[in-house]
């Protein structure tokens, strides 16, 4: 099953399937609109009555569009460096499977190296984190049907959109005024409810902080909603996160999911589990965590009791 749910055909340019060669084929736009598309129904899915919640099916789509939306943009700048960079192998592309739309497309994590190690367009570790965590709620919703909170989808939403905005207008601004005005339509729009958005994540975190304050010691990033507010439950408890409800379950297994969902692949970041001496501490102390008592100075933390160490143990 292909891992997209992007037609090859949304990176194509409509005047380069079948129609003649343009004169200059780098510079043509429509990938540009059609990820604003997705962009504009990823909102028109998460905008709903003020007191009321989206539904299943509505988070559904705003995910299925922003991570469209996300793909087609990023693409699209890629093909304003080379048409060939958005193929798999670009050694075996050919215009005319490029304008047919007859090829495999790159993944989307090949897709920020070739920006960054061709188009020298850098993204933050935070803003590839946010777009990575957003492709695999994509992932699980089309897969397994999981049920995401709104809470978590808002959170992720906000900040993929804001990262987007700013790639659009920094990366994007299409020559033809058409098009622009179009862009800039979007845009506009997209603007205003993020602002909507972010005040409601904002108010959300406003409205947990209460309880969150006497827990500060072990609260840390949800893998879910990316919010500073999942509280480490004290075995055999449940860790909850405030912010999006998500729940993790047991000790160890939950230390080694939020240090591969949190903190990335031990293979290429520098984290590991130990024992604690707590009944259920077997590989349950992770290292490094940041906390909201400890947000900057990094700490070992007990995904079973919660004990937190400042002074970490000689391997
Ligand atoms: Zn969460
Ligand atoms: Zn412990």
């Amino acid at each position: 099953m292909p891992d997209s749910d992007v037609r090859l055909s949304d990176t194509v340019p409509a005047a380069r399937r079948g129609g003649p060669t343009p004169a200059r084929p780098d510079i043509d736009f429509t990938p540009v609109r059609n990820g604003m598309d997705y962009l504009r129904s990823a909102f028109q899915h998460l905008a709903v009555p003020e007191g009321t919640e989206p539904d299943g099916r509505a988070l559904k789509y705003a995910v299925l569009h922003l991570q469209a939306a996300t793909e087609v943009l990023l693409k699209a700048r890629l093909t304003h460096e080379h048409w060939s960079l958005v193929f798999t192998e670009p050694g075996t592309a050919s215009w005319q499977k490029f304008t047919a739309g007859d090829f495999e497309s790159c993944s989307l994590a090949t897709t920020l190296d070739r920006l960054e190690k061709i188009a020298r367009i850098s993204l933050t570790r935070r803003e590839r984190t946010a777009i990575s965590s957003l492709a695999k709620t994509r992932n699980v919703l089309t897969h397994y049907g999981h049920s995401a909170s709104a809470y978590q989808v808002e959170a992720q939403a906000a900040r993929v959109l804001g990262l987007l905005l700013t790639f659009v207008s920094e990366q994007l601004r299409p020559p033809q005024a058409t098009e622009a005005a179009y862009v800039e339509l979007v845009m506009e729009e997209v603007r205003g409810r993020l602002g909507t958005i972010n005040a409601l994540v904002a108010d959300r975190m406003k409205q947990i902080s209460g309880q969150l304050a006497g827990h500060a010691d072990y609260t840390v990033t949800c893998p879910g909603c990316r919010q500073l507010a999942l509280v480490v439950g004290e075995w055999p408890e449940w860790s909850i996160c405030l912010f999006c409800l998500q729940k993790f379950a047991a000790s160890q297994e939950a230390a080694l999911r939020w240090g591969w969902e949190v903190l990335g692949d031990p293979e290429y970041v520098d984290w590991y589990v130990d024992d604690c001496d707590c009944t259920e501490g077997a590989g349950s102390l992770l290292w490094p965590v940041n906390t909201v008592a400890s947000p900057v100075e990094d700490v070992a933390l007990c995904f079973s009791c919660r004990a937190v160490y400042v002074e970490v143990k000689d391997r």
